[in-house]
Parts: structure tokens; C-alpha cells; sequence
């Protein structure tokens, strides 16, 4: 059930509380962005995230305002989204785009705990790249030291999808007028060494998709 603050009033029926579509978005999503207000000023950050049950971490550097102003327990919104088309209409009003998108409101509270702290970042390594946290050297005590985690809950959050062809008026089916989807998707290219590394990448970099 949406909140008061979290009920899609524009084409309601595109909104979707369903836990399962929530998590789905938030966890195909490489990235979010982060909103919040310093000094009257809203800013909207991108950054990355990753999902643990019902918990969204976000972590960054200490010296990070966008973290420092977070775990200060302030009200922030984290949106995510994903374009999958262009929607080209007859008419130049109709054009859309076909996309799944988050909308997450709350507080976040800092993680202290090393124990916390490590689980968080092996989430979120393996939110981007599943199967590099095990490949990868483990982070150091001065690196989970000079790492802020935050952990949002996920109790008040919405998500919205379109889905589908163009939407034309009536009047406007007739027109000689191409109408229809571009369908876009993240396609990796061919995984590029760094200098001084010799042999083929591992799998989850030479196969790596979203699911
Ligand atoms: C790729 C993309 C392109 C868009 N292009 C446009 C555009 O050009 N013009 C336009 O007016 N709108 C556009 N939208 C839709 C836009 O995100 C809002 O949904 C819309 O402005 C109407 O908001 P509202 O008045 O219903 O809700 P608001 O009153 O703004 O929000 C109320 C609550 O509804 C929920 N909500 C609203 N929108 C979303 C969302 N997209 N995803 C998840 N939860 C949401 C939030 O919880 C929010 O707190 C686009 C969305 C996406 C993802």
C-alpha cells in the first residue's frame, strides 16, 4: 500500500507498491540518484546503491556532503530508473518513453559495526559485478574505516512503469505517420585489460549482463 506521500497521482494506474516490482528495479539498476536539502538548497546526486532485503545501502567517501548530510537521520528521496524505449506517436504530444522507475523516501542511519560495514560493501560490489567480491582483494581496516555506509529503509517506497506502444488520439491513427518503440537496453562491450593484466577476463566480465 502507498503512503500519502508516495500515492502516483499521474496515470495512478502505472503505479505498483508490489514489493517484488520494487526490488526487481532497484536490483537491475546500476545506479540511483539521491536527493536531500542543505541549507534550503535541494540537491539530487547520482551515486551508486545496492539492496539487501529491505535495506538500500549507499557508501561513499566521509568527506562526501551528499553522506554527511544523509546520516545526519534527514529526510532523503532515492530515484531510480530504467529506460527500456523510446515511444515515437503520431502526434509530437503522445511521444513518451517506456521506462521502470523507484521512488524511495525515508531516513537513513549510518553502519558502525566492521562486521556491518564489510557485508554492506561485499553487497554492493556484488550488486554491480556478481562474482568480483570473492576475485578481488578484501578492503583493509583503514578502508572500512574511510568508508561511510548508510542503510535506508525500504518501508515507504513506490514504483512506476510504462509499458506498451504509443498512445495516439483517435483523430491521429490515420495519419502517414511512422509510430512505434525504440527499444533501448545496457549492452556491455568487450571488457577492456588494464595495462600489465595478461589472460582472459573471467566470466561474469566477458558474459556480464543485468539481470
Ligand atoms: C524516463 C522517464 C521520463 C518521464 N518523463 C516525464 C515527463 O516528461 N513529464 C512528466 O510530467 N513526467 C514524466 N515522467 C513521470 C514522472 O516521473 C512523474 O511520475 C510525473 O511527473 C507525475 O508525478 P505525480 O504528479 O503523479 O506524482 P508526484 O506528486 O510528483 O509524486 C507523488 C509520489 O508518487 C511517486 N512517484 C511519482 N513518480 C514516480 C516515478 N516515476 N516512479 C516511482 N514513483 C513515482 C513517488 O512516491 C512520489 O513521492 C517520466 C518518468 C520517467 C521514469
Amino acid at each position: 500500500m502507498p503512503s500519502p506521500r508516495t500515492k502516483v497521482k499521474r496515470h495512478p494506474e502505472r503505479g505498483d507498491y508490489e514489493r517484488e516490482t520494487i526490488e526487481a528495479i532497484l536490483d537491475e539498476a546500476l545506479i540511483c540518484h539521491l536527493g536531500f536539502i542543505v541549507n534550503g538548497q535541494p540537491f539530487v546526486i547520482p551515486t551508486i546503491h545496492a539492496r539487501d532485503g529491505d535495506m538500500l545501502y549507499i557508501h561513499g567517501s566521509p568527506g562526501s556532503r551528499m553522506l554527511r548530510t544523509a546520516k545526519q537521520v534527514v529526510d532523503v528521496c532515492v530515484t531510480v530508473t530504467l529506460l527500456d524505449a523510446l515511444v515515437l506517436a503520431r502526434s509530437v504530444y503522445n511521444h513518451s518513453m517506456n521506462y521502470r522507475s523507484v521512488v524511495v523516501l525515508g531516513r537513513a542511519h549510518e553502519l558502525t559495526e566492521r562486521a556491518e560495514k564489510l557485508h554492506a560493501m561485499r553487497r554492493v560490489v556484488e550488486h554491480v559485478v556478481p562474482g568480483r567480491w570473492d576475485d578481488a582483494r578484501q578492503p583493509n581496516d583503514g578502508e572500512i574505516k574511510g568508508t561511510t555506509i548508510l542503510a535506508l529503509p525500504l518501508s515507504e517506497a513506490s514504483a512506476k512503469v510504462r509499458s506498451g506502444p504509443p498512445i495516439d488520439d483517435e483523430a491521429d491513427l490515420s495519419l502517414p505517420v511512422w509510430a512505434g518503440l525504440i527499444p533501448l537496453a545496457l549492452e556491455p562491450a568487450e571488457p577492456v585489460p588494464a595495462e600489465g593484466v595478461h589472460g582472459p577476463p573471467p566470466a561474469y566480465a566477458a558474459k556480464y549482463e543485468r539481470a
